[in-house]
């Protein structure tokens, strides 16, 4: 059996062992304990590298590794990072042949391929419920938001990116642009609209009833179903599946019945809502998929 490494930069890096998609043995996670502050945010390009290459080459002491993996944010083509609105300093950097070219001894001449993080969710999530013959769309909401496909097709799919309002007040999001999704959603977006409060408080807030918090937590769930309404639009019905850190502020049910208010059409019915909790593993096992499947 082909045993492939998936490495998943999100919030972290979390690299594993992967085998007829289920991890083999535990993940070697960076930074080993868990940060209030995104640990990426001000790390260079070289450090990624050189943490990616000390995990994939301690996971494969003992192994024979066929392909590695990576699951980056941002707009990934050709193994280069061509735009990460989130971690700026990566910008333009050719991750796949740097890490290529830094690997030694057994793991030397190993094929590197990088993929958007989420759409390595997507086959994450694809492969560990046995079914990579379907589409799988998932939005995955942290810092950033990420909108990942499955099977992956050429494309852009920056998702996180649609446009939802034309309100010029709106201009939180990462990327500049204004009246994104992710500018409503992302995690650092809502730091810059809720000065005062983190975005745990915002959501306990509503729930207790405040306001302005409770009129946020609509407009956040009325975003996501939005942009998910532009997707059925584009691409017809399906299950959206809403992962990552912050999915813990999201009720399934009240997306399906804002999504219901915006997709009309009767071909177009159907589609559903599934939140899955945030997983290392899930992600992990997709970046090792794509790679196996992108180099067999
Ligand atoms: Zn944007």
């Amino acid at each position: 059996m082909r045993r492939t490494v998936g490495v998943l930069v999100m919030e972290h890096i979390a690299a594993g062992l992967v085998e007829n998609h289920k991890t083999v043995g535990p993940l070697k996670l960076f930074p080993e304990s868990t940060q209030s502050l995104d640990p990426l945010q001000s790390m260079p390009s070289a450090e990624f590298v050189e943490c990616i290459r000390k995990q994939v080459e301690s996971l494969a002491a003992e192994e024979k590794i066929e392909a590695i993996g990576i699951g980056f944010p941002g707009i990934v083509r050709n193994g280069i990072i061509e735009e990460s609105p989130n971690l700026q300093q990566v910008k333009g950097f050719g991750l796949q042949e740097a890490l290529s070219s830094s690997l030694t001894d057994k793991t030397a001449g190993v094929p590197v391929r990088v993929f958007n993080d989420a759409d390595a969710m997507a086959a994450g999530i694809a492969a560990t419920r046995g079914t990579l013959n379907k589409l799988f769309r998932v939005w995955t909401l942290g810092n950033g938001i990420g909108f990942g496909r499955f099977p992956s097709r050429e494309g852009i799919w920056e998702g996180g990116h649609s446009v939802l309002t034309l309100d010029a007040k709106e201009q939180f999001c990462g990327c500049g642009g204004r009246g994104h999704l992710e500018g409503i959603l992302g995690r650092s977006a809502m730091r810059k609209r809720f000065l005062d409060l983190e975005p745990e408080e915002v959501f306990e807030n509503a729930n207790a009833g405040d306001a302005r918090c409770k009129e946020f937590v609509t407009l956040c769930h009325r975003a996501l179903a939005a942009a998910t309404a532009t997707s059925i639009h584009m691409e017809g019905p399906g299950t959206f599946f809403v992962t990552g850190p912050e999915s813990k502020f999201i009720d399934a049910g009240v997306l399906d019945r804002f999504l219901h208010e915006m997709v009309k059409m009767s071909p177009l019915q159907g589609s559903r809502f599934e939140v899955i909790p945030t997983s290392d593993e899930v992600g992990v096992i997709g970046a090792a998929v794509n790679a196996a499947r992108a180099t067999k």
